[in-house]
């Protein structure tokens, strides 16, 4: 894989090098399918599993990108959205002459599943507020961070995804957790972690935090609002997305000041990011 810079307002768009640079825009109207992954179809093509580099590209600050790739899975990496912005550390961003855009939220717009439930609320920052209640050994978490102000870096980024034990030989069966393993996700069995440490001791609702602000990169504007999430996953953080997309009196586009934070970015220079 390796990101590239793209002009100002083209928005973040995923480039099959093995397949004529047939190109997916990052947007939930490429939407695929949604299980323990999220996964974009244009045609018969897909890209799976794009939510940790989005997350990534919207915790860091970058609009514009285009991501090579030839393969259908985004990289796993260490399950989390650190090694990303390592990388782009190492490359530094550049600014670009155009005000960014937001997607304002005007009314509430909400979705409901049986317990779990999904709402995005009008708000002045981009707040989130995630609670899950998973079977043991992870249990009740509740995490709230405004990422207008917040610091993604350090308290979302490092992050990692989890998974049961007893579930990977039907994800691998299903096709999915091509790279995983002891060192690219946390690994649970009914009675712990099975490779410990955790990085924080609420490491898994963070998880859920950074997934949600990538799927809701899917959005294709940044938000501005206050989004609230209880036991939710991939198929409700996408549907909320999917509802946003048709609801258009729901939100409002309103340009950012001109200032650093609300100029569009990109990374300043190509950097392949290794794997
Ligand atoms: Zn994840």
């Amino acid at each position: 894989m390796r990101l590239v810079p793209a002009p100002a307002g083209s928005g973040i768009v995923f480039r099959r090098t093995d397949l004529d640079n047939f190109e997916i825009a990052a947007t939930g109207r490429n939407v695929a399918k949604v299980s323990y992954a999220t996964s974009l179809m244009r045609g018969s093509v897909l890209i799976s599993t794009t939510e940790h580099l989005l997350s990534a590209l919207i915790g860091y600050g970058i609009d514009n990108i285009i991501v090579e790739i030839n393969n259908l899975e985004v990289p796993i990496l260490d399950g989390s959205s650190l090694p990303y912005l390592q990388a782009f550390e190492q490359t530094g961003l550049k600014q670009q002459r155009r005000r960014r855009e937001y997607m304002r939220v005007l009314k509430p717009i909400e979705v409901t599943d049986g317990s779990k439930f999904i709402g995005v609320y009008p708000g002045d920052g981009y707040e989130i507020d995630y609670t899950i209640d998973f079977p043991q050994p992870i249990g009740y978490e509740h995490l709230r961070v405004d990422l207008a102000t917040g610091d993604y870096d350090r308290l979302i980024a490092p992050a990692r995804t989890f998974g049961f034990k007893e579930d990977e030989a039907m994800l691998r069966n299903m096709g999915l957790i091509r790279g995983v393993s002891d060192e690219s996700a946390i690994i649970l069995s009914r009675t712990g972690v099975e490779n410990g440490p955790l990085r924080f001791s609420d490491e898994f609702v963070r998880h859920k935090v950074l997934d949600l602000i990538g799927d809701l990169a899917l959005a294709g504007k940044r938000i501005q609002g206050k989004v609230v999430a209880e036991r939710a996953g991939h198929a409700m953080h996408t549907a909320l997305v999917q509802r946003l997309l048709r609801d258009r009196s729901s939100w409002e586009l309103v340009h950012g000041e001109i200032e650093a934070p609300a100029m569009e970015r990109v990374p300043a220079r190509l950097q392949p990011v290794t794997v």
